[in-house]
């Protein structure tokens, strides 16, 4: 046996007799790391082997002891695999699994209870008794806010109105976004914790959220950790049974908390040395309101310096104050043939819900506002292109038979079709105004290319912008090579900008796009940035239209009056969500690929299996392929996460592929650099390409036949199916290879439908079920980040919300009427963030 791997697997047999307590080695075992390596490196162990090992043992000490007993287990399988019979994994001493250990009482602390014993914040509330109160119970005598008149003053009024707010919580809260009083009332619980059920104490689970009521039986301050932290231990009683509780570093609790007194405590149960706990329970004295627990509770957004219980008390004073104020945007119509509960009754019930039946018609009613506005918008947005008039572009049949004879292909079905409705919207008088929607490699560009041979034969220009270099270069190459062929375009008047275009040649295109003789301009966000003028655009084109941001798409059309517009997209996008955000555009969707195609062949792998991956690529290598290595971003910062992409590029380069040539492409890497990695990657200088996600790899590269994405589990779907768009657009068998750096069941659960589909669509679908619709758009899209209750997946609400907004438009499109007021006012509310364009 190789005698590195011999001291392996007595460190794990050790660890195993030692019941996993990480002790086998002084300091843990992923202390033996480095210097094994070493020793494994000289003995000349396999470095998959060593990688293997090497991620295997690194979190080691992290994980508890189940989790250690799991990894170490199948580091013995991998071993034995590798070096023949080990034997069976050794049994901890015990013979049983091992126990958890209770958590040491600093693992409980949330931020809000630390927030708690150190914020002074609870204490600014004055005492009620200060307040000018009216009748109990009547909206505008909630303790806890000055008078304010009118609830549209009150909404716009700064926080330290209310009488629990000083300047210095006033300015915690802003580091939240909250301003105003208005603020507040729309600061929407992030979740909920349901303690409605209460329970006595000898009924309680492990394990269980619960709210019980007892009484303190005993209760003292202790301290922990040699002095410098405070525990505070109590016992309460129910008659039933009595229960150990404890508050972490809030001495104070002890101060407040007296033996006899009777509490209302919720949590999750516990365990500690074998007994039934709770630590750090949300507590309240029985006689007071029940705002915290017994009852469903909202759990906000929180900053530092801000508990759940004090942003609970605030929420509750403003919002039974303000909530029954507000005026209602939606006419009574609306309100009568829907059903919906009342705005004033929806707040007070999403932010402090009765019970589950009634969260959930309060949250309705929210989503369907919103979904209603956004609606709304479109519809409006729809309507003032249509009143749009352009040049009509017709061809005659002859022109189009002779552009599709002159194609080195046979348009698919779906082509023609797409074709076809661009062809009747160019002949209309409006500006056409399409969505043209296709899997990756289902054929857009020849597309793209007839609309613009017929804008051409019409004497017009045309403007294609891409959201790379790599990618404008790739269309400039195809257009050059289809429009001359087939749509007679002189090649000299196809020209390419970008921002490596030298500033002589930008005088040149800038010359003959304003005089004319330039008819098609292929390009970057240099387009736009560039002070460009057309002698008459009469088609703009986007391709990606994802990756750019509502006001660029505005700022191309504007660079012609009421050009055409054809925007093109390979996200699939399920028709619930075409109707909601597209519901301006006319849609045309390629759901067929050119024949031939083989499908990718794709694989989910365990974490233990990437050696397997790696031979696997390494045969493809040596047949004359080239791979794909993706990393997902896993830190928010592109900094870290292009050196860990460095580090792993530098493994793969040493350890793994060192036969052969690795590149690496990272988002810290300047643009130019970006593309020339690139462009030798298409050109075979390399046989590997390492990339981080955040860079698009939209580009053909037809000779790679396998992208092994890394953290699978990371990515949405439709995401991995992009990646995997990379390979399969040859004659050449592909692959895909997942890999989840999750053992999630779940997970790998989802990540299967890849192994099962090769359809984008129905990926979406999934996607958009599982994961909501974050990653069919960004935050660029506008109207989309004021959807907070609304879901996306939810069809039946988006159709309902469609219909009565259709109605509406269709009745007093400028919502004139008297009664339309305050729906009018809301609708610009709602838009106001955008600048109302949202194709
Ligand atoms: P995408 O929709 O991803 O932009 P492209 O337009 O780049 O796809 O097309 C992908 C590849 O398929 C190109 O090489 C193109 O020449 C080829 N192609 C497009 N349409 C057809 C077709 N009808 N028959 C055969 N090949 C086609
Ligand atoms: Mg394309």
């Amino acid at each position: 046996m190789n005698p590195s791997i011999e001291k392996l697997v007595k460190y794990i047999e050790l660890e195993c007799q030692r019941g996993f307590d990480n002790k086998a080695v002084m300091g843990g075992l992923d202390r033996m790391l480095d210097p094994w390596r070493s020793d494994a490196e000289a003995s000349r162990l396999d470095p998959t082997l060593i990688e293997a090992v090497m991620s295997r043992v690194r979190d080691y000490s992290g994980l508890s002891p189940t989790s250690r007993e799991e990894a170490l287990q199948g580091l013995w399988a991998r071993l034995a695999r590798e070096e023949g019979d080990l034997g069976a994994f050794p049994i901890s001493s015990e013979g049983e699994a091992p126990v958890e250990t209770a958590p040491e009482p600093s693992d409980d602390v949330k931020e809000d209870d630390l927030a708690e014993a150190s914020d002074p914040s609870p204490q600014e509330t004055k005492p009620p008794s200060k307040k000018k109160t009216r009748s109990p119970g009547s909206p505008a005598s909630i303790p806890g806010i000055e008078e304010q008149d009118g609830a549209p003053a009150a909404m716009g009024a700064p926080l330290t109105t209310i009488a629990g707010i000083g300047p210095k919580s006033a300015k915690t809260l802003s580091k939240l976004g909250l301003q105003t009083l208005g603020d507040l009332l729309w600061h929407l619980p992030r979740r909920y914790d349901d303690y409605s059920q209460l329970k006595t104490i000898n009924r309680l689970w492990y394990g269980e959220e619960v709210t019980i009521i007892a009484n303190v039986d005993k209760i003292r301050v202790r301290p922990v950790r040699g002095g410098k932290m405070k525990l505070v231990e109590a016992v309460v009683t129910d008659g039933t049974g009595s229960l150990r509780v404890t508050w972490f570093n809030q001495p104070w609790i002890a101060t407040k908390l007296k033996p006899g007194q009777a509490v209302v405590l919720s949590s999750r149960v516990d365990q500690y040395l074998g007994h039934l706990t709770m630590s750090s329970p949300e507590w309240e004295l029985l006689e007071r309101e029940q705002l915290h627990t017994n009852r469903i509770v909202p759990v906000y957004p929180l900053t530092a310096g801000i508990t759940s219980k004090w942003m609970r008390k605030v929420m509750h004073s403003v919002v039974l104050r303000l909530a029954p104020r507000l005026p209602d945007p939606m006419p009574g119509s609306v309100l009568n043939t829907t059903g919906l509960m009342s705005l004033n009754d929806a707040l007070i019930q999403v932010h402090f819900p009765e019970d589950q039946a009634t969260l959930g018609r309060a949250q309705k009613r929210l989503a369907f506002d919103e979904m209603f506005m956004l609606q709304y918008g479109v519809l409006r947005q729809k309507q003032s292109w249509e009143r749009l008039e352009s040049r009509a572009m017709p061809v005659p049949d002859d022109w189009l038979s002779q552009f599709t004879e002159r194609l080195p292909f046979e348009l698919t079905q779906a082509q023609v079709r797409a074709l076809n409705d661009i062809r009747s919207d160019m002949t209309e008088n409006h500006p056409m105004n399409r969505l043209l929607e296709g899997d990756v490699g289902s054929g857009k560009t020849a597309i793209a290319a007839a609309a613009i041979g017929m804008a051409v034969a019409n004497g017009s220009q045309s403007a294609m912008m891409a959201p790379t270099s790599i990618l404008a270069e790739q269309h400039f190459q195809t257009l050059g090579a289809m429009l001359p062929t087939a749509a007679d375009v002189h090649s000299d008047a196809i020209q390419l900008i970008t921002g490596a275009t030298p500033e002589s040649e930008k005088e040149a295109i800038r010359q003959g796009l304003k005089d004319g003789s330039i008819k098609v301009i292929i390009g970057t966000h240099a387009l736009l940035e560039d002070p460009i003028e057309f002698a008459d655009l009469g088609l703009a084109i986007i391709d990606e239209q994802h990756r750019f941001g509502v006001e660029q798409r505005g700022t191309l059309r504007g660079k012609g009056e009421a050009p055409n517009l054809l925007v093109m997209t390979a996200t699939p996008i399920p028709r619930s969500l075409a109707l909601t955000i597209y519901g301006d555009l006319e849609l045309s969707v390629i759901d067929e690929m050119p024949p031939g195609r083989i499908p990718v062949e794709t694989r989910v792998l365990a974490p233990l299996e990437r050696s397997r991956a790696y031979n696997f690529i390494i045969g493809q290598l040596e047949s004359g392929r080239q791979a794909f290595v993706i990393y997902p971003l896993v830190e928010e910062s592109e900094k870290i996460e292009a050196k860990a992409a460095t580090e792993e590029y530098g493994i793969l380069q040493e350890k793994v592929f060192f036969n052969f040539k690795v590149g690496l492409l990272h988002g810290k890497l300047p643009q130019e650099q970006k593309d020339s990695v690139m462009e030798s990657f298409r050109q075979g200088e390399f046989d590997v390409l390492v990339s981080t996600s955040v860079v698009e790899v939209g580009v053909d590269v037809p000779n790679a036949s396998v992208v092994l994405i890394e953290g699978a589990n990371r990515f949405g779907l439709s995401q991995l199916h992009q990646f995997r768009g990379r390979v399969g657009r040859s004659q050449h068998a592909s692959y895909c290879l997942l890999i989840p750096d999750s053992e999630s069941e779940q997970d790998n659960e989802r990540l299967k439908a890849m192994e099962a589909t090769n359809d984008g669509f129905e990926l979406a679908e999934l996607d958009l079920a599982q994961r909501g619709p974050g990653d069919f758009f960004g935050t660029r899209q506008s109207g989309m980040q004021q959807l907070r209750t609304a879901k996306l997946t939810d069809v039946k609400l988006i159709e309902l919300a469609r219909k009565e907004a259709k109605s509406i438009f269709q009745d007093d499109p400028e919502l004139a009427h008297p009664e339309h007021q305050n729906l009018s006012e809301a609708v610009e509310r709602f838009w106001s963030g955008g600048k109302g364009d949202i194709s």
